[in-house]
């Protein structure tokens, strides 16, 4: 048997160990996956803390994994959704995102914190030609939430080209990638930080934001539109808050803090709030389509495989800006 070395979650609170396990062998309708890089997600934090629920543990975490297939060569990328039923009402109206069987990689199923791992071939993505191994990772999960976010924002901001304001709370991975996309429709984007986050601003400004501050202040124009990637109920009133009349908050997080009781004049004058939950199968084609064309660029920071620890306490703690993947080694 081959062996292969794996960042594991054990149970809630503790560090992943990194452990060797046997090299999966894939069913009939599973790649089997060289993994070359696996992007580190706030999910993967939920995961560890406990404020999303891993059944079975031991787990390999990670799904925003990128490598080539054994045999074939061929490159792939593996995203959050893994596995859905394609029977239920939301498999056959276009939301298998909803699915209520989904299985989700790196939660689930083992994802690509691991040398090797396998994946639903009908699952699995194609990964742009002129994208690098670690510059696409990132794209598999915080780009394609982004996108999917902007799209429910489509009816405030007006079609492309459209004079419109959108805001952006939390300017991490998602909204690193997503201003890109946004500019490149002719957004004009304010992103709102946390308090005295000057690396934070500095950056979203360079990336294109018209405006860039902590979240407790208020933008200088109303907003069409916002998304809130980070994961703090009170946020959820300070959007309603910007927004104009006939607005929409988008919230694109898998978890949030409580969200704080607030006026119904915030949500009154037909401004909505709604979330967005994992991914399509769509969505991933139609974004990785796109990426080359905008041209995104991610900004990575990298760690290898067996820092992944490391990487996750980074994220926690807002230590750099971008997104962080980890480079995996044969
Ligand atoms: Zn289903
Ligand atoms: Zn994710």
């Amino acid at each position: 048997m081959d062996w292969m070395q794996a960042m594991v979650f054990e149970r809630v609170g503790a560090p992943l160990a990194a452990v060797e396990l046997p090299v999966p062998t894939p069913t009939p309708d599973q790649l089997l996956v060289k993994v070359h890089a696996c992007g580190v997600c706030r999910t993967d934090l939920h995961l560890i803390d406990g404020e999303l629920q891993i059944a079975h543990p031991p787990r390999v975490l990670g799904h925003q994994i990128v490598g080539v297939t054994e045999p074939g060569g061929r490159r792939v990328g593996i995203p959050w959704l893994g596995w859905t039923c394609g029977r239920c009402r939301w498999c056959r109206g276009g939301q298998e995102n909803l699915c209520p069987s989904a299985r989700f990689t790196g939660k689930d199923i083992d994802g690509g914190m691991a040398q090797w791992t396998v994946a639903d071939r009908r699952f699995c993505l194609p990964i742009p030609e002129s994208c690098e191994d670690i510059q696409a990772a990132p794209l598999l999960c915080a780009g394609l939430i982004g996108a999917r976010a902007l799209r429910m924002c489509a009816e405030a901001l007006g079609p492309a080209g459209t004079q419109s304001n959108l805001g952006l709370y939390g300017f991490g991975a998602s909204a690193h990638i997503l201003i890109q996309v946004a500019r490149h429709e002719g957004r004009n984007v304010l992103a709102f930080t946390r308090r005295g986050d000057a690396d934070a601003q500095r950056f979203a400004r360079q990336l294109g934001a018209a405006w860039a501050a902590g979240s407790d202040e208020p933008p200088p124009e109303p907003l069409d539109a916002a998304i809130i990637f980070a994961p703090a109920g009170e946020l959820v009133p300070a959007a309603l808050q910007a927004i104009r009349p006939g607005g929409v908050v988008v919230c694109a997080g898998i978890h949030m803090s409580e969200i704080p009781a607030f006026r119904y004049e915030l949500l009154w004058h037909e401004r909505s709030l709604r979330s967005v939950a994992n991914l399509t199968r769509a969505d991933g084609e139609q974004f990785l389509a796109l990426a080359p064309e905008v041209p995104v660029r991610t900004h990575v920071s990298t760690y290898p495989l067996e820092r992944a620890n490391e990487a996750l306490e980074d994220l926690r703690n807002g230590r750099f800006t971008g997104a962080a993947v980890l480079v995996v080694r044969a």
